[in-house]
């Protein structure tokens, strides 16, 4: 086994899959170019197909294939386009957050950090009627007092991080969080993102060649006993050929069997109830992991430690 400590997954699954979804809509441009995002209509436009055109579509391919996803909004985002949250609702899915207006967390103080989760936690939870627990930074932009801050939030569960395969606890002084983790490989931006006003030019791949890059992981997942959680965005995945794409891979998932698909929400209520009952032992991560400079990068290190 490539994993040495594989989660005992409900039913005798042989891995969790957990779709997930960051509906950025056009929080990015705002926060990228504060003073003249307005000016930029086409990517305004791109970014805004992500809540009208993208959800209702990935809510459609759910439905057809029986599965629920975890959607992850900035709080603004949800004030602005509230009928996609509600069909996320509707549906069943779960909505978790992702920053208020995507800011960057690790580039706030503590002080900040807290007041924009905090407004992003109550937007979501007045759009959504319920009070999310997981959580997606936006840019995977953790920072040292994010744990903290989402335990006095309430929150359960976290997919910022990338430190395993398996779901593992990540602690830090006033608690600790399940973390589901992510991994560059399941995101859709090195794939297909390619937007000047973005700074992102990617050469654009086929639906097939990412969804080989996706379908790997998944068959070593399902192989040792992993947790496959993707990070796809409506404005970019939900475009009609990659749900074709899409499409094709839950097929083949389903069809190979023994795979428990479920939300963040249900993997992390899993885990703690697994610890809970002694039944497994997970792998704990103190967090941060260090506090300022290094010591032997002090510009006199050299001349005191001869
Ligand atoms: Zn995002």
């Amino acid at each position: 086994m490539m994993i040495r400590n594989p989660v005992p997954w409900p039913n005798g699954a042989r891995c969790a899959v957990v779709f997930t979804w960051d509906m950025d809509a056009d929080s990015i441009l705002h926060l990228a170019h504060p003073n003249d995002a307005d000016t930029r209509l086409s990517t305004h436009s791109m970014l805004r197909y992500g809540p009208e055109v993208g959800v209702p579509r990935i809510i459609d391919v759910c439905k057809q294939f029986g599965i629920k996803n975890t959607f992850f909004v900035p709080g603004w985002c949800a004030e602005q386009h509230p009928r996609a949250v509600e069909l996320m609702v509707e549906n069943g899915h779960e909505v978790a957050t992702h920053g208020y207006l995507h800011e960057y967390p690790n580039q706030l103080s503590r002080e900040e950090e807290h007041f924009w989760t905090n407004k992003a936690t109550e937007a979501i939870t007045r759009i959504s009627g319920k009070r999310p627990v997981g959580y997606r930074s936006p840019w995977y932009r953790y920072s040292k007092h994010t744990t903290d801050i989402l335990v006095e939030e309430g929150y359960t569960w976290d997919t910022s991080l990338m430190g395993d395969d398996v779901p593992y606890i990540i602690q830090s002084q006033k608690g600790q969080l399940v973390e589901v983790p992510s991994r560059w490989q399941l995101d859709d931006w090195p794939q297909f993102v390619h937007n000047h006003d973005l700074d992102f030019m990617m050469p654009i791949a086929s639906p097939a060649y990412a969804m080989d890059v996706y379908m790997a992981e998944f068959y070593a997942m399902w192989e040792h006993g992993g947790v496959w959680i993707n990070c796809f965005h409506p404005f970019c995945t939900g475009q009609v050929a990659r749900m074709m794409m899409l499409s094709e891979m839950i097929g083949k998932m389903q069809a190979k069997g023994d795979v428990w698909f479920a939300t963040g929400e249900e993997v992390a209520n899993h885990l703690n109830e697994l610890i809970r009952q002694g039944k497994y032992e997970p792998r704990v991560d103190k967090l941060p992991y260090c506090e300022g400079r290094l010591p032997e990068l002090a510009e006199d290190y050299f001349t005191k430690s001869r």
